[in-house]
């Protein structure tokens, strides 16, 4: 019914500049994307907030309705969205199961990292990072095929709006281009640099700038360390030289709080997602954010 009603709208939508499809993303990263993409062809909802528990979302039924009469599902794919198999089972359309007419995997052009992990599955039954780490967002130059992948998902839906997709699309790449030189300049100096994260959120962004990522606080991701694994951890960064711990907002800050005191190690904390925020508020400037609060943490730690 709902979904009839929304096929209705969309078809006596007003012409100038066609239809505006309806998308729902399952992150604010894809969503910022997708409206770089779309521009004014698409109307985009997050269906997880920019933080949240790596992993963990918990889908209002308002959002459910609207996936309901969306023309695509865009999701990072992996094992990012685990909270997902219960959205689709509750929406029951098979537009919307894996590979379906209305299911976009941004992940399938993307080179993984950590791809030969061995499945893991914590005590909630939530499986992460089981085939690769799913984090590929943050290498700002996984934009472009997550870009592509985009906008072939939508020029399927509108193909007349494959011309103005793809000049939506290269205006993006344009302002991402200029930004990574910017970037890529600011964290030169610091190639090289050894640094020890909270959540595997960061091996795309270690790999593209030069850093070194040392350890991992959560042993397992979502799992919290050991008192055993923190001490192994600090005794580790006391003799590697790790000055920096990066931590989220949603992170656990007793445990980094700790390997801080014990090891003088400085705390920064990085942005996962668009939105994540004020100041990371499109695609871009989470970068821009990012390497500034990073290049601080690193100059301040030398
Ligand atoms: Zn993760």
């Amino acid at each position: 019914m709902l979904r009839a009603l929304a096929l209705v709208l969309l078809a006596t939508a007003p012409a100038r500049g066609g239809a505006v499809l309806d998308v729902v993303a399952t992150s604010t990263d894809l969503k910022a994307l997708v409206e770089a993409v779309g521009g004014e062809r698409v109307r985009v909802e997050s269906l997880a907030p920019a933080l949240h528990e790596p992993h963990a979302v918990d889908v209002k039924p308002r959002q459910l309705v609207r996936l309901k009469s969306a023309a695509l599902l865009v999701r990072v794919g992996l094992d990012h969205e685990p909270w997902l198999a219960r959205v689709r089972a509750t929406v029951n359309d098979p537009r919307f199961a894996p590979g379906g007419a209305a299911d976009l995997d941004v992940s399938r052009d993307i080179e993984l990292l950590q791809a030969e992990t061995a499945r893991v599955r914590s005590e909630q039954g939530v499986h992460v990072h089981g085939f690769g780490n799913p984090h590929y967002w943050l290498d700002p130059l996984n934009a472009r095929p997550m870009t592509q992948t985009i906008l072939e998902g939508l020029a399927r839906l509108a193909p007349d709006a494959r011309e103005v997709l793809s000049r939506n699309r290269a205006r993006f790449l344009e302002r991402l281009d200029a930004g990574f030189s910017r970037w890529s300049a600011a964290l030169a100096p610091y190639r090289g640099a050894r640094v020890v994260v909270f959540h595997d959120s960061w091996p795309y962004f270690a790999q593209r700038f030069g850093l070194v990522i040392a350890a991992t606080i959560e042993p397992v991701p979502g799992v919290p360390p050991s008192p055993a694994s923190l001490a192994a951890l600090t005794a580790g960064m006391r003799e590697a030289g790790v000055r920096v711990v990066i931590v989220e907002p949603s992170s656990n800050r007793s445990a980094a709080n700790r390997i801080a005191a014990s090891t003088g190690a400085r705390i920064v904390t990085l942005v996962p997602s668009v939105g994540g925020d004020p100041e990371a508020a499109d695609y871009v400037t989470l970068f821009d954010v990012n390497v500034r609060r990073l290049t601080e943490a690193l100059a301040g730690a030398r």
